[in-house]
């Protein structure tokens, strides 16, 4: 290990991120008061500002009842609007392209109604071998629920034996006549590949697919550029980078060029246009917006903390934290020199995690980083170890914890 304790302090002075706007829980063991948290990934931390601003909206329902709709600071009717600017402008979409809704998995079932429309001879789904599981058992049921094999319609991208992540060429090679939907992640949430998601959109619309994203470990994590991109839809969750909170809403994409267009959705009163919502007409009128796919009217005391979230992430600037994520990354991989990691070493094909491959045990290995040092990353059995430096609130300091806690570990 390269960087001393001291140098890390020294990095931290000059580059400071955001960890003030936070709480860091404390640590269970070691020799720090708090934690150094890799887990953003998997849960972010929760913003200082999340707990007065939903206390706000909380007390709004005990001082107006049912006027809060109206009448609230924040009223309730348009809240959801309050979230679309910030999280457009986080994915690179138009306003009008973007929704906070649900939650991830279900907004992907809900943009399949639309956007997978198999036929005989046009019906597969390719994913990746290594997605996550809830995207692989979504897939399947929406094929069988089309009345096809799940067996022969699923196509899983395996990387090439003795590698760990996937080649672009490799992956548009797949993307035959037969191929309905490409749904891939945009960062792997097992081994942190960042996918290139202009070029392999490009290869799926040259094949006749579309091609959808689930961007759940990229939304906050590496800048987007959705509506440039060509993509045709995405969904994405706000619990990880976006530091919502367990289960927070979700967020989803619909191209411009898909918009108004007439095509199955499933709808509820959130699908027809505000302004004669409350008319109660029989049929919907779809606004020519993403907000056509909402279903129910929002939980505001759910959506409190993601709009928190998404205006702190729009006044610090995703690119801003890209760039700090970057050194943040670039710094805890060299400390790891020595160990097996399987998340590409080229920073542009990654975003802040970092799978190191252990020899087994991972679970209990990631017990003792946190029992023993006060070290929180995530395990997956058997054997990788995924630690994210979150750029808003992760330190050099943190990283220099980790890496010196795995190294004494190991030995
Ligand atoms: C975290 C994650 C999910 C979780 O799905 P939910 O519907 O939010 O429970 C799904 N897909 C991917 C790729 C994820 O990383």
């Amino acid at each position: 290990m390269t960087l001393s304790e001291a140098g890390a302090l020294e990095l931290d002075a000059a580059d400071p991120g955001h960890r003030e706007l936070f709480d860091v829980p404390p640590a269970q063991g070691g020799k720090y008061p708090e934690v150094a948290y890799f887990a953003g990934n998997s849960l972010g931390l929760r913003p200082k500002a999340t707990r007065t601003e939903l206390l706000e909206d909380l007390d709004a329902w005990a001082a107006l009842g049912v006027e809060g709709h109206l009448d609230a600071a924040r009223p309730w009717l348009p809240y959801h609007e309050l979230l679309t600017g910030p999280a457009a402008r986080l994915v690179g979409a138009l306003p009008s392209e973007t929704v906070v809704m649900n939650s991830l998995t279900v907004n992907l079932h809900l943009l399949m109604v639309s956007f997978y429309r198999p036929t005989r001879s046009r019906h597969r789904i390719v994913i990746e071998d290594a997605a996550f599981p809830s995207d692989s058992y979504a897939v399947r049921s929406q094929v069988r629920f089309h009345g096809y094999d799940p067996e022969d319609a699923v196509i899983r991208l395996r990387p090439r034996p003795g590698e760990d992540s996937l080649r672009t060429a490799d992956v548009v090679e797949q993307l035959g006549g037969d191929v309905a939907l490409v749904l891939l992640g945009g960062v792997n949430y097992l081994t942190g590949e960042l996918m290139d998601i202009p070029t392999i959109t490009k290869a799926g619309h040259l094949a006749g697919a579309v091609v959808g994203w689930d961007l759940a470990h990229a939304a906050g994590n590496v800048p987007l550029s959705l509506h440039d991109w060509d993509v045709d839809f995405a969904a994405w969750c706000s619990y990880k980078y976006l530091n919502a909170g367990p289960g927070a809403l979700a967020g989803a994409f619909v191209h411009e060029r898909h918009l108004g267009a007439d095509m199955p959705r499933f709808e509820g009163w959130w699908s027809t246009e505000a302004s004669t919502r409350f008319e109660m007409r029989p049929e919907a009128r779809p606004p020519a917006t993403a907000d056509a796919w909402q279903v129910s009217n929002p939980p505001i005391f759910s959506m409190s903390p993601v709009r928190t979230s998404l205006e702190l992430f729009d006044k610090v600037g995703i690119d801003v934290l890209r760039e700090r994520s970057l050194r943040l990354t670039g710094c805890l991989s060299e400390l790891l020199t020595g160990f097996e990691v399987i998340t590409p070493a080229d920073p542009a094909r990654r975003g802040a995690q970092l799978s190191v491959r252990v020899p087994g045990g991972a679970g209990a290995l990631s017990r003792r980083l946190r029992f023993e040092y006060g070290v929180i990353a995530d395990a997956r059995e058997p054997d990788v170890l995924r630690l994210a430096p979150v750029p808003l609130y992760s330190t050099y300091h943190d990283c220099w914890r980790a890496a010196a806690a795995l190294t004494e570990v190991m030995d």
